[in-house]
């Protein structure tokens, strides 16, 4: 067998990560286990859903490849800065050199408290590990960057919440679980010591550690730091621009949920929008709508921002000219995400190439669906059946049909005008418009019959279905959108 291991961050030690074990569990079982990324990961089958595998995916017997640790970060929370956050319930295990050679973070979710739990428990109920599991595969299966599910189990025990839920636990799979708040944990400590060391050394270690390892590229430019700040900028103006090309509002932005990598983690309070709406929330905690779908961008920018001043010490020594070149590059974050963004967009109506004149037809066509309070996905999706015949498709969403039909004859001349054959159109339309996303309603059903009835069905079926979503079964029950304003979530919370 090929698996290989290593553990480069817990060999860093402390202040990165501190060591820490996971809490044993009375009765470990099997909730799901994920097989086509366990042979990506080369991973042996003697964990295949066997007690083995009970034994590591639960923290209750671990294999003396794994070296448990907990990541040291910090973080602003809805704009307050918190010191210390770091895992304060999920433990590093190992890191897997997959059979492309890249190298990912195996991390277990709900795994016991750590030196950084403060006063939680450490621990997660059943709802939110469902929750993660299907809405992280579904952003894969969608093209997206994201953090994976390998494996979920139930432990056997209770977790208190408003109500005593199952306990389970995540294994988790990141190309690494480094974020923006890892760098403040450390600028901050920089900040703090100074006066003694006079120096950045635990700051240059860290981002040289993390340059090394996911941008390495950056070794040989003329100012790395600064390099490493706009290819971070850059995959997370793609990432946002990702996000919101399919309705997805992330819900808890806070810089402790932002990696470096540029993929999606975090899936609390997330949610893929029913109606569009661009001041859309659905996190309870965000009351006051500070990550809407439409503020992502700016929310983005504002964690870069931090992130950058973490780095200034390493990007020039003169810190005026530090600001200088990192706020150069923040600025470009807007303008990454709205072209990344108008891409995306005009794949979606069905255009190869983006022209200025584009922008507003984009633009008029989310107009609509606000305005009609359209389902995002549906309208995207029914879209390609408009393509030749704008009285078919969408228009069968809209209230203002004639606000519609004076939109769609401007949309259809500019199709005319790529010269391609519009069944290729509908075509590359619907290899872009997901016909199934993981709907609000549909996942607090999953959750509702996991945790009252132990019963997995649902969860299995939507897994299945989720993992080719551009693939439309008309039948399927998971296509709709919520049929009745009751059956709509209004709210969704972190586990
Ligand atoms: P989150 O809101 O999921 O991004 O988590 C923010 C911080 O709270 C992180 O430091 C988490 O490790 C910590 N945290 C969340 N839930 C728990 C829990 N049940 N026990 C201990 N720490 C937790
Ligand atoms: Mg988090
Ligand atoms: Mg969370």
């Amino acid at each position: 067998n090929d698996f290989k291991v290593d553990n480069s961050l817990a060999r860093l030690g402390k202040p990165f990560s501190e060591a820490s074990m996971p809490t044993v569990v009375p009765a470990p079982q099997w909730i799901a286990f994920n097989s086509s990324l366990a042979q990506q990961l080369q991973l042996p089958e003697q964990y295949w859903q066997t007690d083995a595998g009970l034994n590591l995916f639960s923290g209750n017997n671990l294999p003396e490849w794994a070296t448990p640790a907990a990541h040291a970060y910090a973080g602003h929370q809805f704009g307050h800065f918190v010191p210390q956050l770091g895992d304060g319930r999920a433990l590093l295990l190992a890191e897997v050199i997959d059979r492309d050679g890249k190298r990912v973070d195996m991390q277990l979710k709900g795994a016991g408290t750590t030196p950084f739990s403060r006063r939680g428990d450490g621990r997660s109920p059943l709802g939110p590990v469902l929750r993660e599991y299907l809405i992280s595969e579904a952003m894969h299966a969608l093209g997206i960057p994201s953090t994976r599910a390998l494996a979920a189990v139930i432990t056997g025990d209770w977790v208190q919440r408003d109500t005593a839920e199952p306990g389970a636990i995540l294994t988790r799979i990141a190309s690494s679980h480094i974020r923006v708040g890892s760098f403040q944990y450390i600028a901050h400590r920089g900040a703090n010591h100074q006066a003694q060391n006079g120096e950045q050394t635990e700051l240059k270690t860290f981002a040289d550690y993390v340059i090394k390892r996911h941008y390495p590229e950056c070794l040989s430019q003329a100012n790395p730091y600064l390099a490493f700040l706009t290819a971070v900028i850059d995959n997370q103006a793609k990432l946002i621009a990702n996000w919101m090309s399919i309705g997805f509002i992330h819900g808890v932005m806070n810089t402790d949920n932002m990696t470096i990598s540029g993929e999606t983690i975090d899936y609390g309070p997330c949610a893929f929008m029913d109606s569009f709406n661009p001041a859309q929330v659905y996190s309870y905690i965000d009351s006051q709508g500070r990550y809407a779908w439409g503020n992502q961008p700016k929310i983005a920018s504002w964690n870069l921002a931090r992130f950058a001043e973490t780095l200034l010490p390493l990007i020039a020594e003169q810190r005026e000219q530090a600001i200088e070149l990192a706020s150069a590059a923040v600025q470009s974050f807007g303008q990454r995400n709205e072209a990344y963004f108008l891409q995306l967009m005009a794949k979606k109506i069905g255009l190869q190439q983006v022209t200025a004149d584009d922008e507003g037809l984009i633009a008029g066509f989310l107009q609509l669906l606000h305005s009609n309070t359209v389902d995002f996905s549906q309208g995207f999706r029914l879209l390609s059946q408009s393509v030749t015949d704008s009285n078919s498709g969408t228009i069968t969403l809209m209230t203002d049909k004639a606000a519609w039909q004076h939109w769609a004859s401007a949309w259809q001349q500019r199709l005319a005008v790529q010269g391609l054959d519009l069944s290729q159109v509908q075509a590359n339309m619907d290899a872009t418009n997901p016909a199934i996303i993981p709907r609000n309603h549909i996942i607090a059903k999953v959750i509702q019959q996991a945790t009252t009835d132990g019963d997995l069905r649902l969860f299995n079926q939507l897994k299945q279905a989720l993992a080719t979503p551009f693939e439309l079964k008309p039948d399927d029950a998971f296509l709709a959108a919520p049929p009745s304003d009751k059956e709509q979530i209004k709210n969704t919370f972190c586990g």
